[in-house]
Protein backbone atom coordinates (compact mmCIF):
# COMPACT_ATOMS: atom_id res chain seq x y z
CA UNK A 1 0.00 0.00 0.00
CA UNK A 2 1.62 3.46 -0.69
CA UNK A 3 0.60 5.52 2.22
CA UNK A 4 -1.41 8.67 1.10
CA UNK A 5 0.95 11.87 1.94
CA UNK A 6 2.26 9.81 4.83
CA UNK A 7 -0.99 9.24 6.48
CA UNK A 8 -0.89 6.22 8.51
CA UNK A 9 -4.53 5.42 7.72
CA UNK A 10 -6.80 5.39 5.27
CA UNK A 11 -10.69 5.04 4.67
CA UNK A 12 -11.09 3.12 1.01
CA UNK A 13 -14.36 3.70 -0.11
CA UNK A 14 -15.66 1.23 -2.81
CA UNK A 15 -17.24 3.32 -5.25
CA UNK A 16 -18.64 0.65 -7.41
CA UNK A 17 -20.58 -0.70 -3.94
CA UNK A 18 -22.28 2.39 -3.58
CA UNK A 19 -23.50 2.30 -7.03
CA UNK A 20 -24.41 -1.34 -6.71
CA UNK A 21 -26.13 -0.74 -3.32
CA UNK A 22 -28.66 1.98 -4.79
CA UNK A 23 -29.32 -0.71 -8.17
CA UNK A 24 -30.10 -2.63 -4.81
CA UNK A 25 -32.48 0.32 -3.18
CA UNK A 26 -34.12 0.99 -7.21
CA UNK A 27 -35.19 -2.46 -7.19
CA UNK A 28 -36.96 -2.38 -3.79
CA UNK A 29 -38.56 0.89 -4.71
CA UNK A 30 -40.53 -0.37 -7.31
CA UNK A 31 -41.77 2.16 -9.51
CA UNK A 32 -40.40 5.16 -6.99
CA UNK A 33 -37.27 7.13 -7.88
CA UNK A 34 -34.19 6.64 -5.20
CA UNK A 35 -33.25 10.12 -3.30
CA UNK A 36 -29.62 9.27 -2.11
CA UNK A 37 -29.06 10.76 1.00
CA UNK A 38 -25.54 12.40 0.58
CA UNK A 39 -25.04 14.49 3.53
CA UNK A 40 -22.86 14.85 6.57
CA UNK A 41 -19.80 14.20 3.63
CA UNK A 42 -22.17 11.40 2.57
CA UNK A 43 -22.23 9.58 5.25
CA UNK A 44 -18.18 10.24 6.20
CA UNK A 45 -17.34 8.11 2.80
CA UNK A 46 -17.41 11.69 0.69
CA UNK A 47 -19.61 13.89 -0.07
CA UNK A 48 -18.82 14.17 -4.37
CA UNK A 49 -17.55 10.52 -5.16
CA UNK A 50 -20.73 9.24 -3.11
CA UNK A 51 -22.99 11.55 -5.32
CA UNK A 52 -21.48 10.65 -8.54
CA UNK A 53 -21.65 7.12 -7.34
CA UNK A 54 -24.83 6.87 -6.25
CA UNK A 55 -25.98 8.78 -9.51
CA UNK A 56 -24.16 6.21 -11.25
CA UNK A 57 -26.49 3.49 -9.62
CA UNK A 58 -29.80 4.96 -10.50
CA UNK A 59 -30.31 7.43 -7.98
CA UNK A 60 -32.21 10.53 -9.64
CA UNK A 61 -32.29 12.88 -6.31
CA UNK A 62 -29.58 13.86 -3.74
CA UNK A 63 -30.60 14.82 -0.50
CA UNK A 64 -28.61 16.73 2.15
CA UNK A 65 -29.55 18.57 5.41
CA UNK A 66 -27.17 21.43 5.31
CA UNK A 67 -27.39 24.26 1.92
CA UNK A 68 -23.97 24.36 1.97
CA UNK A 69 -24.17 20.84 1.09
CA UNK A 70 -26.22 21.16 -1.64
CA UNK A 71 -24.07 24.36 -3.40
CA UNK A 72 -20.99 22.02 -3.46
CA UNK A 73 -22.45 19.33 -5.60
CA UNK A 74 -23.84 22.39 -7.83
CA UNK A 75 -20.22 23.75 -7.78
CA UNK A 76 -18.97 20.92 -8.58
CA UNK A 77 -21.19 20.44 -11.96
CA UNK A 78 -23.73 18.04 -10.12
CA UNK A 79 -27.14 18.86 -11.63
CA UNK A 80 -29.04 16.33 -10.51
CA UNK A 81 -32.47 17.50 -8.04
CA UNK A 82 -31.02 18.30 -4.91
CA UNK A 83 -33.13 18.89 -2.04
CA UNK A 84 -31.78 20.56 1.19
CA UNK A 85 -33.95 20.56 4.47
CA UNK A 86 -32.40 22.10 7.32
CA UNK A 87 -32.49 25.95 7.52
CA UNK A 88 -32.21 28.82 9.89
CA UNK A 89 -33.21 32.22 9.70
CA UNK A 90 -31.07 34.17 7.46
CA UNK A 91 -30.10 31.47 4.82
CA UNK A 92 -29.09 32.67 1.87
CA UNK A 93 -32.29 31.03 0.03
CA UNK A 94 -31.86 33.16 -3.01
CA UNK A 95 -28.27 31.39 -4.16
CA UNK A 96 -30.18 28.19 -3.42
CA UNK A 97 -32.64 28.95 -5.71
CA UNK A 98 -29.73 30.50 -7.91
CA UNK A 99 -28.45 26.84 -8.13
CA UNK A 100 -31.62 24.92 -8.86
CA UNK A 101 -31.85 23.42 -5.49
CA UNK A 102 -35.17 22.38 -3.95
CA UNK A 103 -35.70 23.19 -0.42
CA UNK A 104 -37.60 21.85 2.33
CA UNK A 105 -40.34 24.19 4.37
CA UNK A 106 -41.50 23.11 8.03
CA UNK A 107 -42.72 26.20 8.76
CA UNK A 108 -44.42 29.94 8.01
CA UNK A 109 -40.94 31.74 8.65
CA UNK A 110 -39.50 29.33 6.05
CA UNK A 111 -41.92 30.02 3.47
CA UNK A 112 -41.90 33.57 3.55
CA UNK A 113 -37.90 33.73 3.64
CA UNK A 114 -37.43 31.71 0.22
CA UNK A 115 -40.14 33.72 -1.08
CA UNK A 116 -38.87 37.08 -0.44
CA UNK A 117 -35.23 35.38 -1.87
CA UNK A 118 -37.34 33.92 -5.13
CA UNK A 119 -39.11 37.65 -5.60
CA UNK A 120 -35.73 39.02 -5.19
CA UNK A 121 -34.28 36.97 -8.29
CA UNK A 122 -37.71 36.75 -10.33
CA UNK A 123 -37.50 33.27 -9.77
CA UNK A 124 -39.76 30.65 -8.63
CA UNK A 125 -38.52 28.59 -5.93
CA UNK A 126 -39.66 24.76 -5.84
CA UNK A 127 -40.20 23.62 -2.43
CA UNK A 128 -41.20 20.68 -0.66
CA UNK A 129 -43.33 20.72 2.25
CA UNK A 130 -42.71 18.84 5.27
CA UNK A 131 -45.38 17.59 7.34
CA UNK A 132 -44.49 16.14 11.37
CA UNK A 133 -46.49 13.21 11.23
CA UNK A 134 -44.96 12.14 14.49
CA UNK A 135 -40.76 12.37 14.98
CA UNK A 136 -41.06 15.87 17.04
CA UNK A 137 -38.67 17.11 14.75
CA UNK A 138 -38.82 18.90 11.86
CA UNK A 139 -41.97 19.31 10.01
CA UNK A 140 -45.43 21.56 10.27
CA UNK A 141 -47.06 19.99 13.52
CA UNK A 142 -51.14 19.93 13.38
CA UNK A 143 -52.89 23.01 13.00
CA UNK A 144 -49.98 24.26 11.70
CA UNK A 145 -50.34 22.06 8.33
CA UNK A 146 -53.38 23.40 7.25
CA UNK A 147 -52.37 26.98 7.31
CA UNK A 148 -48.47 26.32 5.97
CA UNK A 149 -50.33 25.10 3.12
CA UNK A 150 -52.66 28.08 2.53
CA UNK A 151 -49.64 30.07 3.03
CA UNK A 152 -48.01 27.71 0.39
CA UNK A 153 -51.05 28.46 -1.96
CA UNK A 154 -50.89 31.84 -1.45
CA UNK A 155 -47.08 32.42 -2.89
CA UNK A 156 -48.05 30.17 -5.35
CA UNK A 157 -50.28 32.11 -7.40
CA UNK A 158 -47.99 35.06 -6.97
CA UNK A 159 -45.69 32.79 -8.79
CA UNK A 160 -42.70 33.14 -5.71
CA UNK A 161 -42.62 29.14 -5.01
CA UNK A 162 -44.13 26.30 -6.45
CA UNK A 163 -45.00 23.25 -4.01
CA UNK A 164 -43.26 20.35 -6.10
CA UNK A 165 -43.33 18.19 -2.77
CA UNK A 166 -44.45 16.55 0.45
CA UNK A 167 -42.52 14.48 2.86
CA UNK A 168 -42.16 13.58 6.45
CA UNK A 169 -39.97 11.51 8.42
CA UNK A 170 -40.27 8.28 10.33
CA UNK A 171 -39.61 8.15 13.79
CA UNK A 172 -38.33 4.62 13.72
CA UNK A 173 -35.06 4.03 11.57
CA UNK A 174 -34.98 0.41 12.58
CA UNK A 175 -37.65 -0.94 13.56
CA UNK A 176 -40.06 -1.44 10.46
CA UNK A 177 -42.74 -2.95 12.37
CA UNK A 178 -43.58 -0.45 15.02
CA UNK A 179 -46.82 0.56 15.30
CA UNK A 180 -46.23 4.15 14.72
CA UNK A 181 -44.94 3.16 11.14
CA UNK A 182 -48.24 2.45 10.02
CA UNK A 183 -49.88 5.61 12.09
CA UNK A 184 -47.19 8.20 10.48
CA UNK A 185 -47.94 6.27 6.72
CA UNK A 186 -51.75 6.92 7.20
CA UNK A 187 -51.11 11.02 8.34
CA UNK A 188 -48.82 10.99 5.89
CA UNK A 189 -51.17 9.90 2.88
CA UNK A 190 -54.00 12.40 4.59
CA UNK A 191 -51.49 15.54 4.62
CA UNK A 192 -50.72 14.33 0.66
CA UNK A 193 -54.95 14.66 0.15
CA UNK A 194 -54.64 17.77 1.89
CA UNK A 195 -52.13 19.22 -0.34
CA UNK A 196 -53.50 17.73 -3.37
CA UNK A 197 -56.91 19.20 -2.28
CA UNK A 198 -55.94 22.88 -1.58
CA UNK A 199 -54.27 22.55 -5.02
CA UNK A 200 -50.61 21.57 -5.27
CA UNK A 201 -49.15 19.96 -8.50
CA UNK A 202 -47.17 17.51 -6.76
CA UNK A 203 -44.17 16.19 -8.65
CA UNK A 204 -43.12 13.98 -5.60
CA UNK A 205 -44.68 12.20 -2.02
CA UNK A 206 -41.71 10.91 -0.22
CA UNK A 207 -41.23 9.58 3.04
CA UNK A 208 -38.82 6.83 3.24
CA UNK A 209 -35.76 6.00 5.03
CA UNK A 210 -33.26 2.91 4.78
CA UNK A 211 -35.15 0.67 6.27
CA UNK A 212 -38.95 1.22 5.36
CA UNK A 213 -37.13 1.20 1.02
CA UNK A 214 -36.06 -2.42 2.44
CA UNK A 215 -38.86 -3.69 4.24
CA UNK A 216 -41.99 -1.87 3.57
CA UNK A 217 -43.20 -1.04 0.12
CA UNK A 218 -46.08 0.49 0.72
CA UNK A 219 -44.58 3.33 2.28
CA UNK A 220 -42.40 4.03 -1.22
CA UNK A 221 -44.46 6.82 -2.52
CA UNK A 222 -43.04 8.44 -5.29
CA UNK A 223 -39.53 8.48 -4.18
CA UNK A 224 -37.24 6.81 -1.32
CA UNK A 225 -35.17 8.10 0.60
CA UNK A 226 -32.63 6.16 1.63
CA UNK A 227 -29.21 7.19 3.45
CA UNK A 228 -27.49 4.25 5.77
CA UNK A 229 -28.27 1.66 2.92
CA UNK A 230 -26.57 3.35 0.22
CA UNK A 231 -23.54 2.88 2.09
CA UNK A 232 -24.29 -0.88 2.18
CA UNK A 233 -24.84 -0.69 6.09
CA UNK A 234 -27.87 -2.30 7.32
CA UNK A 235 -30.46 -0.12 8.68
CA UNK A 236 -32.13 -2.87 10.87
CA UNK A 237 -28.92 -4.98 11.76
CA UNK A 238 -31.40 -7.15 14.15
CA UNK A 239 -33.10 -7.95 11.02
CA UNK A 240 -30.44 -8.77 8.71
CA UNK A 241 -26.98 -8.08 7.79
CA UNK A 242 -26.38 -6.27 4.58
CA UNK A 243 -25.52 -9.08 2.45
CA UNK A 244 -29.39 -10.40 3.36
CA UNK A 245 -30.39 -7.15 1.60
CA UNK A 246 -27.95 -7.18 -1.26
CA UNK A 247 -26.15 -4.87 0.40
CA UNK A 248 -21.79 -4.35 0.13
CA UNK A 249 -20.33 -1.97 3.39
CA UNK A 250 -18.54 0.76 0.65
CA UNK A 251 -15.89 2.04 3.47
CA UNK A 252 -13.11 -0.25 4.85
CA UNK A 253 -11.00 1.72 7.61
CA UNK A 254 -7.51 0.22 7.93
CA UNK A 255 -4.02 1.71 9.22
CA UNK A 256 -0.53 0.27 9.25
CA UNK A 257 0.98 -0.79 12.58
CA UNK A 258 3.42 1.89 13.86
CA UNK A 259 5.30 -0.37 16.56
CA UNK A 260 5.49 -3.98 17.34
CA UNK A 261 7.27 -5.09 20.80
CA UNK A 262 7.42 -7.84 23.18
CA UNK A 263 6.42 -7.20 26.84
CA UNK A 264 6.54 -9.53 29.86
CA UNK A 265 3.28 -10.42 31.59
CA UNK A 266 1.81 -7.94 33.73
CA UNK A 267 2.47 -4.70 31.71
CA UNK A 268 0.22 -2.26 31.70
CA UNK A 269 -1.03 -0.81 28.60
CA UNK A 270 -1.98 3.06 27.44
CA UNK A 271 -3.16 5.43 30.10
CA UNK A 272 -4.52 4.24 33.31
CA UNK A 273 -3.60 0.65 32.09
CA UNK A 274 -6.71 -0.29 31.69
CA UNK A 275 -5.18 -3.20 30.11
CA UNK A 276 -2.73 -5.37 32.23
CA UNK A 277 -0.70 -8.61 29.87
CA UNK A 278 -1.51 -11.85 31.69
CA UNK A 279 1.49 -13.62 29.71
CA UNK A 280 4.59 -12.41 27.74
CA UNK A 281 3.40 -11.34 24.76
CA UNK A 282 3.27 -8.86 21.63
CA UNK A 283 1.79 -5.37 21.47
CA UNK A 284 0.90 -3.96 18.34
CA UNK A 285 0.29 0.02 18.15
CA UNK A 286 -2.47 0.97 15.66
CA UNK A 287 -1.94 5.02 14.71
CA UNK A 288 -6.03 5.87 15.09
CA UNK A 289 -7.59 7.18 17.87
CA UNK A 290 -10.61 9.28 19.16
CA UNK A 291 -9.86 11.75 16.96
CA UNK A 292 -10.01 10.30 13.66
CA UNK A 293 -12.89 9.14 15.24
CA UNK A 294 -12.79 5.29 16.95
CA UNK A 295 -14.99 5.49 20.12
CA UNK A 296 -13.05 6.27 23.07
CA UNK A 297 -15.30 3.85 25.18
CA UNK A 298 -14.16 1.08 22.87
CA UNK A 299 -11.43 0.63 24.96
CA UNK A 300 -10.80 -3.28 25.66
CA UNK A 301 -13.94 -3.74 23.41
CA UNK A 302 -13.36 -2.94 19.80
CA UNK A 303 -12.71 -5.42 17.33
CA UNK A 304 -9.87 -5.16 15.23
CA UNK A 305 -8.13 -7.54 12.71
CA UNK A 306 -4.58 -7.76 12.71
CA UNK A 307 -2.86 -9.39 10.20
CA UNK A 308 -5.58 -11.41 9.12
CA UNK A 309 -6.36 -12.28 12.76
CA UNK A 310 -9.07 -10.79 14.51
CA UNK A 311 -8.31 -9.33 18.02
CA UNK A 312 -9.28 -6.51 20.79
CA UNK A 313 -8.62 -3.01 21.65
CA UNK A 314 -6.30 -3.80 24.72
CA UNK A 315 -6.24 -0.57 27.39
CA UNK A 316 -7.53 2.96 26.49
CA UNK A 317 -8.06 4.66 23.35
CA UNK A 318 -5.74 7.68 22.99
CA UNK A 319 -6.64 10.88 20.79
CA UNK A 320 -4.05 9.08 18.17
CA UNK A 321 -3.40 5.84 18.43
CA UNK A 322 -4.52 2.11 20.41
CA UNK A 323 -2.74 -1.15 21.43
CA UNK A 324 -3.92 -4.03 20.83
CA UNK A 325 -2.32 -7.25 22.47
CA UNK A 326 -1.87 -9.48 19.48
CA UNK A 327 -0.56 -12.56 21.44
CA UNK A 328 2.87 -14.33 22.44
CA UNK A 329 2.89 -16.26 19.30
CA UNK A 330 2.29 -13.34 16.50
CA UNK A 331 4.01 -12.93 13.36
CA UNK A 332 3.18 -9.04 12.82
CA UNK A 333 5.47 -6.44 11.82
CA UNK A 334 5.20 -2.44 11.71
CA UNK A 335 3.69 -1.68 8.46
CA UNK A 336 1.61 -4.23 8.24
CA UNK A 337 -2.08 -3.84 7.75
CA UNK A 338 -4.90 -3.30 10.42
CA UNK A 339 -8.30 -3.41 9.71
CA UNK A 340 -10.35 -1.84 11.98
CA UNK A 341 -13.61 -2.75 10.22
CA UNK A 342 -14.70 -3.45 6.44
CA UNK A 343 -16.69 -5.48 4.57
CA UNK A 344 -16.69 -8.22 7.17
CA UNK A 345 -15.98 -11.05 4.50
CA UNK A 346 -12.64 -13.41 5.93
CA UNK A 347 -13.94 -12.76 9.44
CA UNK A 348 -13.11 -8.81 9.55
CA UNK A 349 -15.10 -6.81 11.73
CA UNK A 350 -17.76 -4.35 10.46
CA UNK A 351 -18.82 -0.87 11.34
CA UNK A 352 -21.68 -2.67 12.98
CA UNK A 353 -19.39 -4.91 14.98
CA UNK A 354 -18.28 -1.94 16.31
CA UNK A 355 -21.57 -0.14 16.77
CA UNK A 356 -22.66 -2.93 18.84
CA UNK A 357 -19.07 -2.98 20.98
CA UNK A 358 -19.52 0.71 21.94
CA UNK A 359 -23.36 1.12 22.18
CA UNK A 360 -24.71 2.83 19.25
CA UNK A 361 -25.44 2.78 15.61
CA UNK A 362 -23.35 2.08 12.57
CA UNK A 363 -24.05 5.42 11.22
CA UNK A 364 -22.32 7.28 14.48
CA UNK A 365 -19.22 4.86 13.60
CA UNK A 366 -18.94 5.78 9.52
CA UNK A 367 -19.64 9.70 9.99
CA UNK A 368 -17.86 10.36 12.83
CA UNK A 369 -14.34 9.26 10.89
CA UNK A 370 -12.17 12.43 11.18
CA UNK A 371 -11.25 14.65 8.24
CA UNK A 372 -7.29 13.57 9.11
CA UNK A 373 -8.07 10.05 7.95
CA UNK A 374 -7.78 10.41 4.16
CA UNK A 375 -10.90 9.03 1.83
CA UNK A 376 -9.06 6.56 -0.83
CA UNK A 377 -12.02 6.23 -3.55
CA UNK A 378 -11.50 3.22 -5.73
N1 LIG B 1 -34.41 11.57 5.38
C1 LIG B 1 -34.07 12.41 6.39
C2 LIG B 1 -34.85 13.64 6.62
C3 LIG B 1 -32.98 12.11 7.21
O1 LIG B 1 -32.64 12.94 8.19
C4 LIG B 1 -32.26 10.91 6.96
C5 LIG B 1 -31.13 10.54 7.80
O2 LIG B 1 -31.07 10.72 8.98
C6 LIG B 1 -32.65 10.07 5.92
C7 LIG B 1 -33.73 10.43 5.15
C8 LIG B 1 -31.96 8.76 5.64
O3 LIG B 1 -32.15 7.87 6.71
P1 LIG B 1 -31.44 6.45 6.72
O4 LIG B 1 -29.97 6.72 6.76
O5 LIG B 1 -31.94 5.80 7.96
O6 LIG B 1 -31.85 5.76 5.49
Amino acid sequence: TSLSGGAPARATVDLDAIAGNVRTLREHAGDAGVMAVVKADGYGHGLLPSARAALAGGASWLGVAQLPEAMALREAGIDARVLSWLHVPGTDFAAAIGADVDLSVSATWALEEVAAAARTLGRTARIHLKVDTGLGRNGAYGADWPVLLDAARALEAEGAVRVVGVWSHFVYADAPDHPTVRLQQERFAEAVREAEKAGCDLEVRHLANSAATLTNPSAAFDLVRPGIAVYGLSPVPHLGDPASFGLTPAMTLTANLAVVKRVPAGQGVSYGHQYVTQRDTTLALVPVGYADGIPRNATNVGPVSVAGTRHTVSGRVCMDQFVVDVGPGAEVHPGDVAEIFGRGDAGGPTAEDWAQATGTISYEIVTRIGSRVPRVHV
